[in-house]
């Protein structure tokens, strides 16, 4: 049985004062699944304070380096994290690797070195526009997790969260289907191999109140990572809530 898990990702918005206000909004009463709040690295400390007092949520990040130290300049490595109790970090957004060239190599070094530190990378994957319109869809995210498969061994996929993203659905108000997000979702969980079953697969891409539930109702559809949608404390908790 997979607990559902609902992550938000404040991509580079909000402030002190959004942060503060945002958990004195915050209501998770009545919430089942597992929520994680991903803030900017400024804000880990202060979203840290609130999990901690709340006990609601655990808190996530939305880069990390793939060194543990050194002269790496803006650099924040797993360790730093760790110091502020994250507990989750994304890695491979798709902005990170359209706008900052990452690529799965990368991503997949930044992978292991969040799982050798203890954190629980969540690893996004999806096609763009063009590559789904190629139906090249399931070629590109096998490709993406088989530059992850190919540095961990088979236990590597256990203690870790895919979050499957088509680019073209993020921050453009376009969902895929629940039909065409659950055929990845299976698509992605039949590449996981033996511990597939027991992986968190999270949709992405525009959920909102009124497409989450019938996104969650999928089989393998275990919760979202909800961007724009996370910025607002009632509709978060609203799609939350569509998880059970
Ligand atoms: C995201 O940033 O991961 C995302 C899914 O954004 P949005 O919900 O705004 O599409």
């Amino acid at each position: 049985m997979r607990t559902p898990l609902l992550a938000a990702n404040w991509k580079m918005n909000g402030s002190r004062e959004f942060a503060e206000r945002f958990f004195t909004e915050l209501n998770l009463e009545g919430v089942k699944s597992g929520v994680v709040v991903c803030p900017s690295f400024p804000y880990l400390g202060l979203v840290a304070d609130a999990a901690e007092k709340s006990g609601g949520f655990s808190l996530g990040a939305q880069d990390l380096s793939q060194e543990p130290k050194g002269a790496f300049t803006g650099e924040v490595s797993a360790s730093m994290l760790l110091d502020w109790n994250t507990r989750y970090v994304i890695v491979g957004h798709s902005e990170r690797r359209s706008l900052y060239g990452e690529t799965s190599e990368l991503v997949a070094k930044k992978f292991v070195a969040a799982q050798e530190a203890g954190l629980t990378p969540i690893l996004c994957v999806g096609e763009t526009l063009e590559e789904r319109e190629q139906e090249r869809t399931l070629e590109v995210v096998a490709e993406q997790l088989q530059a992850v498969a190919d540095i961990i061994d088979s236990a590597g996929w256990k203690q870790s969260v895919i979050a499957y993203e088509p680019v073209w659905a993020i921050g453009t108000g376009k969902t895929a289907t629940p039909d065409e997000a659950q055929a990845v979702h299976a698509f992605i969980r039949s590449q996981l191999g033996d511990l597939g079953a027991e992986v968190q697969i999270l949709y992405g891409g525009s959920v909102k109140s009124a497409n989450a539930r019938e996104l969650f109702a999928q089989a393998d559809i275990d919760g979202a990572l909800v961007g724009g949608a996370s910025l607002d404390a009632g509709e978060f908790a609203e799609i939350c809530r569509a998880a059970v």
